[in-house]
């Protein structure tokens, strides 16, 4: 019998395995507690189970917990990135960010990326495979153990495209925001995507407090398709539709996120088209200056053109900031720390 992943249980899950074990059913709340309120790292450390039950824990269920391959602090603004180790060798890697309003931490959601857009850098080696519910949960346990301070916020925008890995995103929030467990309110959440429409409308209908947050980058689908492949599957009409759809069973107002490509999508003229695309609706505009990643020859928007695009789009009425570079001098952003980790160990192995 294959052995489950007991980390990426739900409470009821939990209570119902610990009596199929012929256990106590008050021993399910201090199973869900020393996962989710202590992060314990392993059976082991849950002193106050029975040896006998610990075991019976072993030789049924595996427990998911990140073992930390690197950590760089950054001088400048004390963002903290990390690269953790999964059970199956794969590596991650996850960011700490601390503002005034608490600590925000950031998240992928798969092991690389299928959506190959092209100036990022997580999307190079292809999709590996889906993280699990406990394998996204973790990224945050560990660093809130590690650094000992609480964590208020989260992102998943690190690698991957959590709405290409539906299922175990659905239960990860719930778990994330369970009131027995790390209880992160909703409202501090926010999920990016590329814009997979069928699935957008599908969290809508969760009528989840969370934010999304929607990966535009283009204001017409000829330029979208350039920069991102999803693009030849969903028209940017029905990328926006969904995102009214989102609002209207949310209640909570979309964050676009506009990625500024030096003389790719800076221009003039594609301030007024997102100006006129997206005034009619409850938004927030994000620009950011594009990362540059050394395999592809995406430069950054100078500061004058960046400050341009956001007053253009001001005179629409629309709320809009520039994203502050968090972590330059730790590795980047956007996968670019994990890629030159796979890099250094491809150098050390020869291939
Ligand atoms: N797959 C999700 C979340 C991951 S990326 C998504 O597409 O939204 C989080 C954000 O960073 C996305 O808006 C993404 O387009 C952007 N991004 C990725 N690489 C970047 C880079 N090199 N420079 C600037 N933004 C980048």
């Amino acid at each position: 019998m294959d052995r489950k992943d007991i980390k990426s249980f739900t409470f009821a899950e939990v209570k119902k395995a610990v009596e199929d074990m012929g256990e106590k059913p008050f021993r399910a709340k201090q199973l869900y507690q020393w996962m989710h309120e202590k992060l314990a790292a392993d059976f082991d450390e849950m002193t106050n189970l029975s040896k006998g039950f610990r075991q019976k824990l072993k030789d049924n269920f595996t427990y998911t917990s990140l073992e930390m391959v690197g950590r760089r602090i950054s001088e400048v603004d004390g963002t903290e990135k990390y690269l953790f180790r999964l059970a199956d060798g794969n590596v991650i890697e996850s960011v700490l960010m601390r503002y005034h309003h608490g600590n925000s931490v950031c998240i992928s959601s798969q092991v690389g990326c299928r959506m190959g857009c092209r100036f990022c850098a997580s999307t190079l080696g292809g999709l590996t495979r889906n993280l699990l519910p406990s394998e996204m949960l973790d990224q945050v346990y560990r660093i809130q153990r590690i650094s000992g301070e609480r964590v208020s916020n989260l992102v998943v925008m690190g690698t991957g495209e959590p709405l290409d890995n539906y299922e175990n995103l659905l239960r990860f929030l719930e778990l994330l925001t369970d009131e027995h467990g790390l209880h992160i309110s909703q409202r501090n959440v926010t999920v990016s995507t590329c814009g997979i429409v069928e699935n957008i409308r599908a969290l809508a209908d969760e009528r989840l407090q969370i934010t999304l947050a929607l990966s535009l980058h283009a204001s017409s689908q000829e330029k979208r398709k350039e920069l991102m492949p999803v693009a030849y599957k969903y028209e940017l009409k029905d990328v926006l539709d969904a995102c009214r759809y989102y609002f209207a069973q949310t209640g909570r107002r979309i964050t676009f996120e506009y990625s500024l490509v030096g003389g790719v999508n800076d221009t003039d003229q594609d301030a007024r088209r997102l100006g006129e695309m997206i005034s009619d609706m409850n938004c927030h505009v994000n620009l950011i200056p594009v990362n540059p990643i050394k395999e592809r020859s995406y430069v950054q928007s100078d500061r004058s053109v960046i400050e341009a695009f956001k007053n253009k789009l001001e005179k629409y009425r629309i709320n809009v900031t520039i994203r502050r570079e968090m972590g330059r001098d730790i590795g980047g952003a956007c996968g670019q720390l994990r890629k030159s980790y796979m890099d250094a160990k491809e150098r050390k192995n020869g291939i």
